[in-house]
């Protein structure tokens, strides 16, 4: 079953407004089940409007309207469906006796135009509009043998979501097989999107009743995969399934399975055997601190640590020596080392994580005037025994690499926590 929402309105073909309820509308559908295939916008043009509910009839099996029912003359919605499906209008006495009344209520005599919102498609149920005066209607008819459902929505938002929701969902549902749905995500810092895909990708087209998405974005990949069957133990079983053989072939690159982020991840695992952290960060000057401490509840884990973004509090906070300062620069393996060491044994954390970069724009000139290139970032993790470190060169701008320096950071501390 797909469906095609169609938006009716020149004001939506302009840069002022927006067609917002195609994403409210979306979301719903996707709820039942029912994917999004086309959305059109359409200007008020009667023409315009039935040819584009030809081809939707044509495409979709449920078709959805959204303005265009009001009483002015650009209101065209059911005059350009009754068109494309060659059916009549008629005029509902019970829906023109009740606007009759809503305006002998006002104490106002009712504008001839009005009556038009009254003018039925033949076939199609009526739906109250509890919020405005132009109902929506329902249509379960055959085009060409095939089974559509119409349904016209009046356009303002505060009238269309609610008909939707108390008129037409209860509906849709019991028009439609009964389904339930299982998802999973699996989450994989710092690998290029057509990498992920290249392993990914053999994988999840052999699962044709899985829908699978990859989703890339600050310096992370996402697949997601989400699985529709009549029973949700059934749905449950495939995604777990693929999941678990994508994880297995992804290995170590895949930081979560579960959807937790990967600064929750490294708080687990340092929880759990009972280690402290402390982080000295010089490119980043404290999104890696913010990341830890947006986790809640784990200032027992994650003790703290410095922004150490000069070389005087390089040296200060961490105790960085001049000599490494001098012979190798801020930003070098050496000086990401000794960060990380250093902010270890100055906080007495089990762990020390360091991060010194160029985030740009442009080179920096180092100590002793050594240029270091723009996007040139090193990492480094000490826990007393060892100290390791990495190098990378990110391009792009200054919040993009300051974002992946980020990332590396602590994509290195759960390597080693692995
Ligand atoms: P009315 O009786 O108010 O004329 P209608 O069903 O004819 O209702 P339209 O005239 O198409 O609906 O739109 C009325 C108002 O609703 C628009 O000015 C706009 O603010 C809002 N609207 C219409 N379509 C959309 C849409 N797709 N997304 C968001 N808002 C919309
Ligand atoms: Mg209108």
């Amino acid at each position: 079953m797909i469906a095609e929402i169609i938006a009716a309105g020149s004001e939506m073909l302009t840069p002022h407004r927006q067609d917002t309820n195609s994403l409210y509308l979306t979301e719903r559908l996707n709820a039942l089940g029912v994917a999004v295939a086309f959305k059109t916008i359409v200007g008020d043009n009667l023409q315009h409007l039935s040819d584009a509910a030809r081809i939707a009839l044509h495409r979709a099996d449920i078709v959805i309207f959204s303005g265009g029912l009001g009483p002015t003359e650009d209101d065209l919605t059911r005059e350009a469906v009754a068109a494309a499906l060659c059916i009549g209008l008629s005029r509902s006495p019970e829906i023109l006796t009740a606007m009759y009344k809503r305006f002998a209520e006002r104490r106002v005599s009712m504008p001839e135009n009005n009556a038009k919102q009254a003018d039925v498609l033949d076939g199609a149920d009526v739906l109250q509009n509890n919020n405005g005066s132009a109902p929506g209607q329902w249509l379960d008819t055959v085009v060409d043998g095939h089974r559509k459902l119409v349904i016209l929505l009046p356009g303002p938002p505060k009238e269309l979501m609610p008909l939707f929701t108390e008129a037409c969902e209860p509906r849709l549902a019991a028009s439609l097989p009964e389904r339930h749905f299982a998802k999973r995500w699996l989450r994989i810092a710092l690998m290029p999107e057509s990498k992920v895909d290249a392993i990914a990708a053999p994988i999840y087209q052999t699962y044709t009743d899985v829908e699978s998405t990859i989703l890339s974005s600050a310096a992370e990949i996402q697949l997601h995969f989400l699985c529709a069957k009549p029973t949700l133990a059934e749905a449950q079983q495939r995604v777990d399934e693929l999941t678990s053989k994508v994880e297995d072939a992804l290995d170590e690159a895949v930081f979560s399975s579960q959807g937790e982020p990967l600064e929750e991840i490294i708080l687990l695992r340092l929880q759990m055997r009972g280690l402290t952290l402390a982080t000295a960060e010089s490119i980043t000057g404290g999104m890696v601190a913010s990341r830890l401490t947006g986790v809640a509840g784990h200032s027992d884990t994650y003790i703290g640590g410095a922004v150490t973004y000069s070389a005087h509090l390089k040296k200060k906070f961490a105790g960085v020596s001049d000599e490494i300062l001098k012979q190798h620069g801020t930003v070098s393996d050496q000086a990401a080392r000794a960060l990380a060491e250093g902010i270890r044994e100055q906080t007495g954390a089990s762990i020390g994580l360091a991060v010194t970069g160029v985030a740009g724009p442009g080179p920096l000139l180092d100590t002793d005037s050594i240029e270091k290139p723009c996007g040139l970032v090193f990492v480094a993790v000490s826990d007393g025994v060892s100290t390791e470190s990495l190098q990378k060169t990110f391009t792009g701008d200054r919040d993009r690499i300051r974002t992946f320096a980020a990332q590396q950071a602590l994509d290195l501390l759960r390597q080693k926590l692995i």
